[in-house]
């Protein structure tokens, strides 16, 4: 029943021009559409909008009796008291939306409920109903929107050209379509269709088809709890956020604490750029506080941190699946590296002349022998990169062809159907290095290892500085390490300048489980080395990080972390040629890491490529 709130629960809600532009127009009448229940829904557009606004559905329509109130200011049938605004579940809510476009417009609404034997049709000038009548008609409601702003020519000017205002339009039809995998969308513009969506409910068709530059990122399945959907894997990033949806309870929001989550949930392994994301997260309604703008997009969490670990938590265990290792050889991938990162490295790389660096066969004599491994299993497992359409057009005219107003069968004609669940993504399991065999070394530095359906290649320094690092900030948060003595004690020579500067960097390697002392003539003397690095380990860290400390002009709390994160790369650093041994040993070190993936600067350790890449590169499929 359409009700008209009173003047109280009128005012509570947040005034505001509804209408400022076309798609605002078409994303009201969309929204109307879909908490009508339907499951199909046409959108046409005329220039942009600006002439003709067509919108189409099968849902559960509007009464003869209804067909006025429904243009009344704040007459809706969503809600009626104040209480209901807590828990809002429809897209709509606030009355206002066809009472603010007819006022604006021309409009026609042709509209049938499912047990009236014929239709309204009711067509009003500047907000006045000029005519009512019955009609026959589809079930469900179209909504025809003709020359928008005609009598309001202040407004006209905002609009922007036709080209601009539809692909306003196309976009936020195709973030519906998305969002609603379960409904079928078409777009048609200036009479030509645009896409349409199979309403099949498989939300990852509905990416490929209308996000193929998501898609080709690698779609990795997001299902934890209340939050699901897809992340890029970490190599594959944009240069913006714009590959970055995030759905709350169905409805397309912006928000910085699901960016965060996200973000936190690579812990670390982007290198650079933003991850692709469309995030669906359901919650309690009560919590969000949609109501902060009329356009409804921002959106206030009033428990912003669960929000962000649910989201972080979600991704984590996504991205740790072996769909979130990057892809080797994959064109299509924006290359965008910042460039101070990579000077920084450079520099890093060369603050510490080679012969001081460690040997990784000295790191790894210290291993024990590991186990021999089984051999990979053979049951049947997901492949996780699969062909995607890339070409929309072509999509389009498929569905073209299948796409056509569905029968209504007697059952559905009920009332607006319950929003079905969201659309259940298989989530690979998680990567086992269990499943890998040793193929090959070459280069005296990356290490192939066969998987299932794929081949990885390791980079050896990548791997050996994050087991380094791992070990060095679990024994450095140890409380107590007290330094291991070594045989022969070694001396560190520095520069004038660290020598005669403030020694908090000296202290800060006694922490670490140094035993060092001024020896005089800018050398210190090491006889003791912490517990968890050798010897070798022990003295290039010391080194790299004195120069460090030299370079930034001191240590504190704040850059301590990051001259730590420098000196490890420092320390490991080094170009051997490795055993087939050892390699096994670098494997079963780095199977043990907490985030066996990147190095701690967010390089990956290894990449993967798909027997369906390499097949495709032959030209096979
Ligand atoms: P709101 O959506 O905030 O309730 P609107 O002005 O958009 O306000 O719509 C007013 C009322 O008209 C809705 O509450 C609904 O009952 C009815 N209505 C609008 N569009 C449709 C539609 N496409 N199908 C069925 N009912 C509709
Ligand atoms: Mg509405």
């Amino acid at each position: 029943m359409i009700k008209v709130l009173d003047s109280f629960v009128a005012d509570k809600i947040a005034a505001g021009e509804v209408i400022e532009r076309p798609v605002s127009a078409v994303k009201e009448l969309i929204e109307n559409s879909m908490d009508a229940g339907a499951h199909s829904v046409i959108a046409e557009i005329r220039n942009g909008g600006k002439s003709y606004i067509r919108v189409t559905d099968d849902g559960c329509g509007i009464s003869f009796d209804e067909a006025e109130t429904a243009f009344l200011r704040h007459a809706t049938s969503k809600i009626s008291g104040i209480t209901d605004l807590d828990s809002i579940e429809t897209l709509g809510f606030r009355g206002e939306a066809l009472a603010s476009i007819s006022a604006v417009s021309r409009l026609t609404m042709v509209t049938r409920t499912p047990d009236s034997p014929s239709g309204t049709k009711i067509i009003l000038h500047g907000g006045k109903v000029v005519s009512k009548e019955l009609t026959g008609a589809n079930k469900g409601t179209t909504v025809i929107v003709e020359d928008l702003f005609y009598n309001t020519p202040a407004r006209r000017k905002f609009m922007k050209s036709d080209a601009r205002e539809a692909s306003a339009i196309t976009e936020l039809i195709q973030q519906y379509a998305v969002c609603r995998p379960d409904i079928r969308f078409m777009m048609i513009s200036n009479g030509q269709t645009l896409f349409s969506t199979k309403g099949d409910g498989d939300t990852e068709a509905v990416i490929r088809t209308l996000y193929p530059d998501i898609a080709s990122r690698g779609l990795i399945p997001v299902l934890d709890g209340s939050v699901s959907g897809f992340v890029s894997d970490p190599g594959s990033t944009m240069s913006t956020r714009r590959g970055q949806l995030f759905f709350v309870n169905k409805r397309l929001v912006s928000s910085s604490i699901i960016e965060k989550g996200l973000t936190e949930g690579y812990q670390g392994r982007i290198f650079s750029g933003f991850p692709a994301a469309i995030l669906f997260i359901e919650a309690d309604p009560s919590s969000v506080d949609v109501n902060i703008h009329p356009g409804k997009r921002e959106i206030r969490f009033l428990r912003q941190d669960e929000i962000r670990n649910a989201v972080c938590e979600a991704v984590k265990k996504a991205v740790m699946t072996g769909a979130g290792i990057p892809k080797g050889f994959v064109k299509n991938i924006e290359s965008n590296e910042p460039k101070s990162l990579n000077n920084e490295t450079d520099r890093d790389a060369s603050a510490v002349p080679s012969g001081e660096q460690t040997s990784i066969r000295d790191f790894l004599s210290r291993l024990e022998r590991p186990k021999r491994k089984e051999p990979a299993k053979e049951e049947a497992s997901g492949s996780y990169s699969a062909a995607y359409v890339s070409d929309i057009a072509e999509a389009a005219e498929d569905d073209y062809e299948a796409f056509s107003m569905p029968a209504a069968p007697a059952a559905a004609e009920e009332k607006a159907a319950a929003v079905p669940e969201p659309v259940k993504a298989k989530v690979p399991a998680p990567f086992d290095f269990e499943d890998l065999t040793y193929k090959g070394y070459v280069f005296d530095t990356y290490i192939i290892m066969q998987g299932r359906d794929e081949l990885y290649i390791f980079d050896q320094h990548a791997a050996h500085e994050r087991i380094f690092y791992e070990r060095f900030m679990r024994g450095y948060s140890n409380s107590s390490h007290s330094p291991q003595p070594v045989l022969t004690s070694f001396t560190l020579s520095v520069s004038p300048d660290v020598y005669s500067m403030e020694r908090s960097w000296l202290e800060d390697l006694r922490d670490m489980g140094y035993d060092i002392e001024d020896f005089g003539e800018r050398t210190f003397i090491v006889r003791g080395i912490p517990p968890y690095m050798s010897a070798g380990e022990a003295e290039a860290f010391a080194m790299a990080y004195s120069e460090a400390a030299g370079e930034s002009g001191g240590t504190n709390s704040v850059v301590r972390d990051k001259l730590i994160m420098r000196s490890c790369k420092s320390a490991v650093k080094a170009n051997d040629r490795l055993s087939e041994y050892e390699i096994n040993g670098l494997m079963s070190e780095l199977a043990k890491c907490d985030n066996p993936f990147s190095c701690p600067h967010g390089r990956p350790t290894f990449i993967r490529v798909s027997s369906y890449d390499i097949e495709r590169s032959f030209r096979r499929k």
